[in-house]
């Protein structure tokens, strides 16, 4: 999944919010000399309903009253007594039980309040399983009833306790059991289960389900862990003119109600008589009835069901893609999703390809749907075969920069690695989510930087330096923790996702792939696809994989102990150069590394890293490679000895190493000067993202910083350092590290510079830079 916004995002959505009144006055005198297009009108925040939606919303839920139906049923006896599963709970449950199947099917009513359900459970008792301990999870309304072995279960039986259902042991038997359960569940607000949004714009009703990490029992009763994985097979029924959307293909298509297929695919999910159709009070009813699904975790599997729109692809590429591609959205941002479709598609279809090669393994599902969904409070998810993506992600009549929609279309990237690395392979547990999340995020670059198709796209490296300075960042506080982490319980699960697990795991990833090389990581991944498909693993298995494609590639480090160094202590290196130079040659090359103070168990860590040469016209005329020890903290490069001195050395080009590294005071004073000549907007990029660390450790001052910064924006184009210039740095090193004194004066500079030699020189074109610019001269101006 994609849990949080990127920095870029998150600027987005506070100049959205905050700004766009003021920005009018300055817009207007803009605009008198330019071209620029309306400011974004401004939007409630999320929580303020406005009051006549609130209205509407409350009138659908109560139109559709569900009727009564006689039935004793069971609810939650103790339900606030324990809200988690315990790893070791699940640790036994998956070695008592095994062979699960699920048939489900779903009444998915109108109104937001609750939908109702059917599941039959098949699965195995294992020899010496605890048969008065065997439960599935369950968090919902009401049990209406449920059969055990062909036994109804009688109302006297305390069978529904603490968010889960209970078999009673008479009932079990070691061997194949089978378990039906009739249930009601309730509709979502928050994403943790099936939500209901209703649309303001066409008071239509969507629903999509988020089950990770364990929610999946929210929606109906399920072994909610990840290793118990098992093959679904769905029926849902939905208001007509509905859609409904989940893991894998229809085995026919949508069925009316009143029709022999409508009938048909009722009773063979052992629904007797009308009492499913009447549920819908009247209204016509359509019938999905989806194939079975392969083996997989419970959390990957959906349900998205609503009047959504199908966008198909007009290029024939994805036409006769080897599986279906699909994207869905709600009516009211269709036409926006119409106008960057092909961009998805593109993306979708070279991703797939890529990563085919990447893993030796060729896509594991049947299709890919992709659905932007309404409301949603994460960033995406990865649903087997049925991806769900924040609905903002579409671009409507507002400016999106380039560097924006490469981080959109990095999200899809993302989604789909997992449908390899998490879908197809699974974490045992939750321990492992970290590992899941950072080889996304990894690949995810990589792909976005090398597929076949996604040339044009250009930003991939410098999106992922935003990655690494966050974990770096988070990695020097004395917060910080090693980024293998122990998962007691589920509730547990949803506070790992942070920059250790996503920045600092992803460059972790990033060091393995440069220190050991891509055949590793491709003779490794494909071993470990083939022996693990449609199973679970542990992080052991993973690093084991990679491990013996090591030593069979004949690569000496010991990939299994580098790991531990890496994954079982917290902290982070600070690594910089000594260097001495005579009559323009290097007399002394010394490397230093100690490990900084936070961190428990902090190390010496082995790694590899490059170092660029400039010359006096900031190219990069040698790249030297510079692999650090375990143990030494201070090691000579004698192979530098007499050769040429550079003009400036930029500290770990191209992001490859993972520490916080320092910049020599003869290449500091380089930068200060010609920063803006080195060529590759990424370096700058680096260099002022490390300037800003060294000024968080006392390295460098913060008037010092502020004119670099002052002197190289003048001629700066790139949005990305453009936005990590005037959105982060400038404004914290103006008000964290200048005297309050000078507070006045440094806003009077920038925002003279800005409008005197970066907007009125006309120097910027592009319209979302120039917006970003505005921002920052109006906050400077304040
Ligand atoms: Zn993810």
């Amino acid at each position: 999944s994609l849990m949080s916004l990127s920095k870029e995002q998150y600027g987005y959505a506070l100049a959205a919010a905050g700004i766009a009144a003021t920005a009018t006055l300055l817009y207007a005198y803009y605009t008198s000399q330019s071209q620029e297009p309306k400011p974004p009108a401004e939007e409630p925040a999320q929580d303020e309903k406005p009051e006549e939606a609130a209205q509407e919303e409350a009138k659908v839920e109560e139109t559709s009253g569900q009727p009564k139906i006689e039935h004793f049923g069971f609810v939650d006896a103790a339900a606030e007594e324990q809200k988690s599963l315990y790893k070791k709970e699940a640790l036994k449950r998956s070695k008592d039980i095994c062979d699960v199947r699920y048939q489900l099917a779903y009444a998915l009513l109108r109104g937001g309040k609750s939908y109702h359900g059917q599941v039959k459970v098949s699965f195995t008792l294992n020899e010496g399983a605890d048969l008065d301990d065997v439960f599935v999870d369950y968090r919902g309304e009401k049990v209406l009833s449920l059969t055990v072995n062909g036994k109804q279960v009688t109302e006297g039986v305390n069978a529904f306790r603490n968010h889960r259902v209970y078999f009673p042991q008479e009932m079990l038997a070691v061997g194949p059991n089978e378990v039906t359960i009739r249930f009601v569940s309730k509709y979502v607000k928050d994403c943790q289960g099936v939500h209901h949004y209703v649309d303001k714009d066409d008071n239509e009703e969507y629903l999509y389900s988020q089950y990770e990490a364990a929610d999946a029992h929210k929606a109906f009763p399920c072994f909610d862990q990840p290793d118990m994985k098992a093959p679904y097979t769905l029926l849902a029924l939905v208001p007509k003119g509905w859609v409904a959307l989940s893991t894998c293909n229809l085995v026919k298509p949508e069925a009316p109600s009143g029709s022999g297929e409508y009938a048909e695919s009722l009773s063979k999910f052992g629904l007797d008589g009308d009492e499913f159709t009447s549920l819908f009070n009247g209204e016509e009813v359509s019938a999905f009835e989806f194939g079975e699904s392969p083996k997989i975790s419970v959390y990957l599997y959906s349900i998205i069901a609503g009047p959504y729109v199908l966008h198909e692809s007009s290029d024939e590429a994805v036409k006769g893609y080897k599986v279906p591609l699909r994207i869905y959205s709600r009516k009211s941002i269709a036409k926006w999703v119409e106008r960057s479709k092909e961009e998805y598609f593109l993306a979708t279809r070279c991703s797939i390809d890529f990563y085919g090669e990447l893993f030796s393994t060729p896509y594991p599902f049947d299709k890919l749907d992709q659905v932007f969904v309404p409301d949603y409070n994460m960033g995406a998810m990865e649903n087997v075969g049925c991806v769900i993506y924040r609905d903002d992600y579409v671009q409507r009549d507002e400016l999106f920069s380039d560097h924006k929609r490469q981080g959109i279309l990095n999200t899809f990237l993302h989604e789909i690695s997992h449908m390899w690395f998490g879908n197809l392979v699974t974490m045992k547990w939750w321990d492992d989510l970290w590992l899941n999340e950072s080889f996304a995020n990894f690949v995810s670059y990589l792909c976005l930087d090398e597929a076949k198709g996604l040339e044009k796209y250009e930003s991939a490296w410098s999106i992922f330096l935003d990655e690494s300075f966050w974990g770096l960042s988070e990695d020097q506080k004395d917060t910080t923790h090693p980024i293998s982490v122990d998962v007691i319980h589920t509730e547990a699960a949803q506070d790992i996702f942070d920059g250790i697990s996503y920045g600092k795991g992803a460059s972790w990833l990033n060091q393995t792939f440069h220190f050991f090389g891509r055949e590793v990581f491709k003779v490794g991944l494909k071993s470990y696809f083939e022996e693990y498909a449609f199973k679970n693993t542990e992080l052991k298995d993973f690093i084991r994989h990679l491990s013996n494609a090591a030593k069979q590639l004949k690569i000496e480090t010991d990939l299994e102990a580098w790991t531990d160094s890496w994954l079982k202590t917290a902290g982070c290196n600070i690594i910089w150069h000594e260097i001495e130079e005579a009559e323009g040659k290097i007399t002394k090359f010394i490397v230093h590394q100690r490990p900084n103070v936070n961190g428990a168990g902090n190390r010496l860590r082995k790694q590899k890293y490059q170092v660029a040469f400039y010359n006096d016209k900031m190219k990069p005329l040698k790249i030297v490679d510079v692999e650090t020890s375990e143990t030494q903290e201070s090691f000579e490069l004698t192979e530098l000895i007499g050769k040429k001195a550079a003009h400036a050395y930029h500290i770990n080009y191209k992001n490859f190493g993972y520490a916080k590294f320092k910049i020599d005071e003869k290449s500091l004073l380089a930068f200060e000067q010609q920063l803006g000549d080195i060529g590759l907007a990424i370096s700058r990029k680096q260099i002022y993202n490390i300037l800003f660390d060294m000024l968080r450790s006392g390295d460098i001052s913060g008037a010092r910083l502020l004119q670099i910064c002052k002197k190289q924006m003048v001629e700066e184009k790139d949005v990305g350092v453009i936005t990590d210039l005037f959105r982060f740095i400038i404004p914290a090193v103006i008000k964290s590290h200048i005297p309050t004194e000078y507070y006045q004066q440094c806003h009077h500079d920038i925002f003279e510079i800005i409008l005197d030699n970066i907007l009125t020189s006309g120097s910027i074109e592009d319209n979302s830079t120039k917006h970003l610019l505005l921002e920052a001269m109006l906050t400077s101006a304040r």
